[in-house]
């Protein structure tokens, strides 16, 4: 199974809408890490990537992505806004794809990492978006060497951030902002991984719905 760059767009945009209904539980998130703004930076971000995928007519699948995250580095600023459009412009490398499928949307995400990878040294158990990607990422990388239909991989990439996110509770920080906060801040959820998780999860229901 594989989506049209048309069904790839629409998927994406409902992703994002999933991120802007869950800004105030995001800001609540970062009240207790950081300075209570992730889920207003983020659903800024989401907005303008939404605007920018409706207005434009992308010629393949990668441009979708790229879209994505040009609008969401403009819009959000700060540091997030650069991490998290450099994770989705890493598409930008990889061959044009006139679908997405289990293994274009792989090459995708583990372009991102390595785009992420380049900006920031955190990596897993540092409290950062990174612990909900690898994962994700690691799950990807099991379901296409499994020749996994997308709704699948999809799926199970979901719950990899998700069981990502959650592992942030109890963690200390030791990047961004929560870093200053040392113990204090422990016992909350990272925000940026919580964003991770709930596109993949946005990106999984709305492929089953069709
Ligand atoms: P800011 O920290 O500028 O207020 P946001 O509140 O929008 O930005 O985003 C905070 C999230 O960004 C954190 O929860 C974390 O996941 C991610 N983050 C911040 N700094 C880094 C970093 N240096 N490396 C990896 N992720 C980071
Ligand atoms: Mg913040």
């Amino acid at each position: 199974m594989s989506l049209s760059i048309e069904q790839t767009r629409l998927l994406v945009s409902r992703a994002l809408e999933e991120i802007i209904e869950n800004r105030e539980h995001l800001n609540e998130l970062d009240r207790a890490l950081g300075d209570g703004d992730h889920g207003t930076t983020i659903a800024r971000g989401a907005k303008s990537a939404i605007e920018a995928l409706r207005d434009a007519q992308p010629v393949t699948t990668n441009e979708v992505f790229v879209l994505t995250g040009r609008a969401m580095m403009k819009s959000m600023g700060g540091a997030s806004g650069v991490l998290f459009g450099m994770f989705f412009q890493g598409a930008k490398a990889c061959p044009d794809a006139q679908v997405l499928d289990t293994t274009t949307l792989l090459s995708f995400a583990r372009s991102g990492l390595d785009n992420l990878r380049q900006k920031t040294k955190a990596g897993l158990g540092d409290k950062t978006m990174l612990d909900a990607i690898v994962p994700a990422v690691d799950a990807l990388t099991q379901e296409a060497k499994d020749s996994k239909p997308l709704p699948a991989a999809l799926k199970h990439a979901a719950e990899a951030a998700e069981q990502g996110a959650q592992s942030t509770i109890g963690l200390q920080a030791r990047f961004g902002r929560a870093r200053t906060l040392g113990e204090r801040a422990a016992s909350a959820q990272d925000p940026g991984a919580t964003s991770v998780s709930l596109f993949l999860a946005g990106l999984a229901k709305h492929l089953q719905e069709g």
